[in-house]
């Protein structure tokens, strides 16, 4: 069970873990007056009430106990790993970074049948219009050009690209939990500009949770199976 305090400055900071309000109490920066409100529940209660709790407080859904992994909550994980500054259980941490590499790899292959299709279209139509051959093979090349940011906007559709569809995964702004747009997907994808380093670094990024573009766009990959974990919830931090 984990708590959002309140230390009567009106300011909520949070959740923090029972062990950790422990150790703000017992180094006096708790006042006695603060307040704390559990993860899921919209009832503050004194934060004495909190402290005197028994520890092994009720596993509550969407909750996670203190040391499971954070995503199926199997408890404790046998060998623990660290995604997005959370705990999480092996299985769990490579089942979401193969998921994430899968959903890019279905995105590469969806978006290069679509610009040959494109292409294909556009080399009939000029070839029926009486184009000169290296006419359309020029234009053709411009056209893929031109293509390339549409796939920077990939998931730009309420924060699902075909790949992220079919792997059950959905990039959110961290801070508020909302989808992502289209100007938030070109942000977080303008490393792929960068030929095979941009995109190999992401690939082998995506295993901590954050990566490269997620940071200055503000975006979160998260796992739709565990969206009410606290690993996927929202910072709510505006900074
Ligand atoms: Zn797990």
């Amino acid at each position: 069970m984990r708590y959002w305090l309140s230390n009567n400055d009106g300011k909520t900071t949070g959740p923090y873990g029972l062990e950790e309000i422990r150790a703000f109490a017992g180094s006096g920066r708790l006042s006695p007056a603060a307040m704390a409100c559990a993860e899921g529940s919209t009832e503050w209660q004194p934060i004495s009430s909190v402290l005197t709790a028994p520890p092994t407080a009720p596993v509550t859904a969407g909750a996670v106990m203190d040391g499971a992994c954070g995503c199926c909550g199997m408890m404790p994980p046998k060998k623990p790993k660290t995604l997005y500054g959370h705990t999480v259980c092996k299985k769990c941490y490579y089942r979401f970074a193969n998921r994430r590499q899968l959903a890019y790899i279905v995105d590469v292959i969806f978006f290069t049948v679509l610009s040959m299709l494109v292409g294909g279209v556009f080399g009939a139509a000029g070839a029926l219009a009486g184009m000169p051959e290296d006419t359309i093979e020029l234009l053709g090349t411009l056209l893929g050009w031109a293509l390339f940011p549409v796939f920077l906007l990939k998931d730009g559709f309420r924060g699902t690209s075909p790949g992220k569809w079919l792997c059950g995964v959905q990039v959110l702004d961290a801070r508020t939990g909302a989808p992502i747009g289209a100007g938030a997907s070109f942000k977080r994808n303008l490393p792929l500009l960068i030929p095979f380093v941009g995109q190999l670094i992401i690939l082998i990024q995506m295993l901590k949770g954050p990566r490269l573009g997620d940071g200055w766009a503000h975006t979160k990959v998260i796992w739709k199976k565990y969206a009410e974990q606290p690993i996927f919830r929202p910072s709510g931090a505006l900074a």
